[in-house]
């Protein structure tokens, strides 16, 4: 087992989380230090993907343009203004640094699977020391974590089960970038999934 799995509590992971610098040993770039963010009390944890380039700089999570529309999504559930949405939800991620921007500066770096294997251990001791009642992923990469082999477009919408027994909602990734829910029928489905969320979470 990594070590990380022997952390003994919230606190103790976070110390060691906050100036890790594995990737930086096992020669993979990063372009921020972690960002971690959330109290072992949260209504639920969401699982992103990684920091964006403002993440990186503020080291607060969904803090950009996307953190904005997650929050538009999510206001239902009482998640709408940032006091609730950063008091309330866990935030972490399958990666906590920024991987960078593509070559060119368009879109970000989608974390490679070296990076993944470097910093998803981190995520896994969060999930068994955080023990809110409900799992949110958000974006491709979460989803895959979480629930290997399930596609996005059948995950959201629909109630899937952590192998601890807890609910997981999928959600797309709410960059403005992303095509999905422009797609056919993905809008219901988004709609479906916020209005689970807000059954769970909301006033
Ligand atoms: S991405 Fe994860 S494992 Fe890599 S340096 Fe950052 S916190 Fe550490």
């Amino acid at each position: 087992m990594d070590e990380r799995g022997r952390i003994p509590d919230l606190d103790a992971l976070q110390r060691a989380l906050r100036p890790c610098r594995r990737c930086v040993v096992a020669g993979i770039r990063v372009e921020s230090m972690p960002v971690v963010s959330g109290g072992r009390d949260a209504d639920a944890i969401l699982v992103g993907q990684a920091p964006g380039i403002r993440e990186a700089e503020n080291l607060t999570p969904f803090s950009g343009p996307a953190g904005r529309r997650l929050r538009e999504w999510l206001a239902p559930a009482g998640l709408g203004d940032e006091e609730s949405f950063y008091g309330r939800l866990y935030i972490a991620a399958v990666v906590r640094c920024f991987p960078g921007k593509r070559p060119g500066g368009g879109s970000d770096i989608r974390p490679s699977p070296a990076m993944v294997r470097e910093c998803v251990p981190w995520l896994r001791r969060e999930l068994e020391l955080v023990r809110a009642p409900l799992v949110l992923s958000v974006g491709t990469l979460a989803l895959e974590e979480l629930a290997p082999g399930v596609r996005l477009d059948d995950a959201v919408g629909a109630e899937l089960t952590l192998a601890d027994g807890r609910p997981l909602l999928a959600l797309p990734h709410p960059s403005g970038a992303s095509p999905w829910p422009h797609l056919p029928g993905n809008r219901d489905r988004l709609e479906r999934a916020l209005r689970m969320v807000a059954e769970r979470l909301g006033p």
